[in-house]
């Protein structure tokens, strides 16, 4: 609201009319006047990984409105309800405007030349006193890709620092090391058109239908593919399946070992893919010797005959596509289950052509582009830490000895947690995520940032549940604001473009980390000539050149154009930008041998089993409406009334038993805490034995009770189950009385 129709609202003058009237807009048509536009702006969505292409309407300097982009491939015009109400996010109150450093317990405004002055001396001092390796950073997937790669450079070349990694372990790493141990490459190898063009679809774990909706346009334009959907719950996505499968929780790793091991028994697989273009196949048929149907169905509470249904469906496609998300990624022993994914694939030959891809729907809008430009699990062009040759080839294209680039990567997120924990991490950064809402088994991330000598936080909105712990607060410019490029799912680059300035003295992400090289006395060094995102990406086509992730061939004028570009787009290719490219199309990958490796993979239960004291198991997810932990959606009226807040889903059975009811108020609870006042909802969605909470909602926050669990390889959190109680919360307030 602004000041003029908030002193009239409060002069208790009629501003209706000003409200609701409508006019004629030359593109929106006939609609609210308030929408109106002078101009409109390109840009792509800042929520998920489909990477919608829209347009900010802007008039006086507000964007008044969006809509999709009717010429972008990827939604051909149609947005869901985030994308619809992203720009309410750009006026929300909550908006971080000044630089803040805590003094006497509180925090106070700043100017932006003391706030890099302190992060940088802080930074420092701490590095000094403790080593450099007690200072850490956890970044996020919602950078511009010329953003995460200048602040890699900074982290690494500037202040020397490898213990830096971002929230996108919290959602994709499993699929990154899934990828990389089975193609010797982090990317996904296929494209959106695959959902159209593919005889039998798979989804595991993958509820696209509230959190990738877009997505289910793609699967609706291909009417005469056969969908099957395995999950432990009846998501929206499952309502759409041609064959549903309701496994138990946790155990799609032998859901897919057994559809292997028919596929290898019935000779169901492509013997001269496998021969040709794989290693291991004789280690993966005897690791699956155990892998019988009476085996699997008792694992996966499916009957035997519908799992050699499924995988006789999968085995005779002419082209079959896998996707899947946070049901496989975010487990124990999801690496392991990408791995069974990929090899499923492999085995069939189901990989590098139209409409065939094992493929990772990833989270947030630009975590591919963190993967390319790396630091974290790798370094940029995904090229190896233990590489001499790649370190030796990127110390060259910075100009820099070779001395100064790591041979082996820092900790991974919950590791830094772990070490701040221990008192070894001492200093932390944390820009564009909100752990205090997002990270699991919440007490422990508190006793972390509890020890630390000093806490920056930069972050487009203020308060966050994380803000308000820090030592010094930097605002920061969002999604409307600022220029880079995003890359999707399907390694789509897509431009993101600045509508508005960003509000009162925020900036953007890159002038923070250009600021910040500049104090430290390496600007040029590391940052040379830089002066907007264009020069990052300038910088990022020549390090990408020749590269699997290959940009040399993009300029940000063609990828606009072109509605985004699939990489890799080398220099003087003479394909259209506009063609689908897939990776793996010549059967050669990116290991030493050009091979792609058969794995051998083992079921295992999930680490914390039903027991007395905590009978049901604890799935928790997303809904449509709103976006991780809500800082952007959280203040956006229309998803707020569409979902204002947490509930729990039982199954009747279960609630019959714990004589609940409807809409009754109740606790979860685990070994590590629990959630209190929650509406409980009674539904057949999920099976009994098991209970569903969604993770955005801070008042109820799902990670006062999940676990401190791993996976080993891709260090992602097992978010998926733990073991809980429900009590109708009046039993709980009488106990407590
Ligand atoms: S599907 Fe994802 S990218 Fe598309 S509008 Fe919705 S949130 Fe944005």
């Amino acid at each position: 609201m602004n000041l003029i129709d908030w002193i009239m609202w409060k002069s208790g003058l009629d501003n209706r009319s000003k409200k609701y009237s409508y006019g004629e807009d030359p593109i929106l048509g006939y609609t609210s006047a308030r929408k109106h536009a002078d101009g409109w702006v390109k840009s792509t969505c800042g929520y998920c990984s489909v990477g919608c292409g829209m347009q900010l309407g802007v008039r006086n300097g507000k964007v008044v409105g969006v809509r999709g982009d009717p010429d972008h491939p990827v939604n051909l015009g149609k947005l869901c309800p985030k994308g619809l109400a992203e720009h309410y996010a750009i006026e929300a109150e909550d908006r971080a405007m000044y630089p803040l450093l805590r003094e006497n317990g509180q925090l106070a405004r700043i100017g932006w030349d003391e706030a890099i002055d302190t992060l940088v001396e802080k930074f420092r001092a701490v590095q000094r006193k403790y080593g450099p390796e007690s200072l850490g950073i956890i970044s996020t997937g919602q950078l511009v890709t010329e953003e995460f790669y200048a602040l890699g450079k900074l982290v690494q070349l500037g202040f020397g620092a490898r213990n830096f990694d971002g929230n996108t372990t919290l959602c994709m790493s499993t699929a990154v090391a899934g990828y990389k141990r089975s193609f010797g490459s982090d990317g996904p190898p296929g494209a959106y058109e695959d959902m159209e063009t593919a005889d039998v679809v798979l989804l595991i774990g993958a509820n696209i239908a509230e959190n990738h909706p877009i997505l289910c346009m793609r699967l609706e334009a291909n009417p005469t593919r056969t969908l099957i959907v395995a999950d432990p719950r009846v998501t929206k996505t499952a309502m759409m399946a041609d064959v549903f499968l309701p496994v138990k929780p946790r155990s799609d790793l032998a859901l897919v070992n057994a559809m292997l091991r028919i596929l290898v028994d019935e000779e169901l697989y492509n013997k001269e893919y496998v021969e040709q273009h794989t290693t291991g196949f004789d280690e993966l048929r005897a690791s699956l010797d155990q892998y019988t149907l009476e085996y699997a169905a008792k694992i996966t509470g499916l009957a035997p005959e519908l799992i050699r249904k499924v995988a006789l469906l999968y085995g005779n496609a002419k082209a079959a596509f896998i996707g899947w998300t946070m049901g496989v990624n975010h487990s124990t022993k999801g690496t392991e289950t990408v791995n069974a994914i990929n090899n499923l694939a492999l085995l069939t030959g189901n990989i590098g052509r139209s409409g065939a891809s094992p493929f990772s729907i990833t989270g947030q809008c630009n975590a591919m582009g963190t993967r390319e430009a790396g630091f974290a699990s790798g370094l940029p062009g995904y090229r190896k830490f233990e590489s001499e040759d790649d370190r030796q080839e990127l110390a060259s294209l910075w100009n820099l000895p070779v001395a100064r680039i790591p041979a082996k990567r820092g900790l991974a997120y919950p590791d830094i947690i772990e070490a701040a924990v221990a008192g070894k991490i001492r200093a932390l950064w944390i820009i564009g995520t909100n752990p205090l809402v997002s990270f699991p088994n919440i007490d422990v991330l508190k006793q972390a940032l509890g020890n630390l000598d000093f806490l920056a936080v930069q972050d487009g909105f203020h308060p966050t549940p994380t803000t308000e712990l820090a030592d010094l607060m930097l605002p920061a410019a969002i999604w409307g604001e600022k220029e880079g490029t995003y890359t999707n799912s399907e390694r789509r680059v897509s431009k993101v473009n600045a509508a508005v300035n960003p509000p009162g003295e925020a900036r953007s992400d890159f002038h923070i980390f250009l600021a910040v090289a500049e104090r430290l006395g390496c600007r040029e060094e590391i940052f040379p000539g830089w002066k907007s995102p264009g020069d990052a990406f300038d910088e990022w086509r020549r390090v990408t050149a020749g590269r699997l992730c290959d940009y040399s061939g993009m300029t940000y004028a063609a990828i606009e154009s072109n509605g985004g570009i699939q990489w890799p787009f080398p220099q003087g290719s003479s394909t259209n930008p506009a063609a689908v490219r897939r990776l793996y199309a010549d059967g050669r990958f990116q290991t030493d041998d050009g091979r792609a490796r058969l794995l051998p993979t083992q079921w295992a239960p999930f680490p914390e089993q039903p027991n007395k004291e905590y009978p049901l198991i604890l799935n928790t997810g997303r809904t449509v409406e709103h976006w991780h932990t809500r800082t952007k959606t959280g203040g956006i009226s229309i998803l707020q009334r569409l979902s204002p807040r947490a509930w729990l889903e039982m199954n009747p059975v279960d609630a019959r038993q714990l004589g609940l009811r409807p809409h009754d108020r109740i606790e979860v609870i685990s070994a590590r805490g629990r959630v209190s006042k929650v509406e409980l909802r009674i539904t057949e969605i999920v099976a009994p034995g098991q209970v569903f909470l969604p993770f955005h909602f801070v008042e109820s926050n799902a990670n006062r009770i999940t676990q401190s669990a791993f996976d080993p390889i891709s260090r992602e959190p097992n978010y998926k189950q733990c073991a809980v109680r429900v009590e109708r919360s009046s039993l709980h307030e009488r106990q407590n009385a």
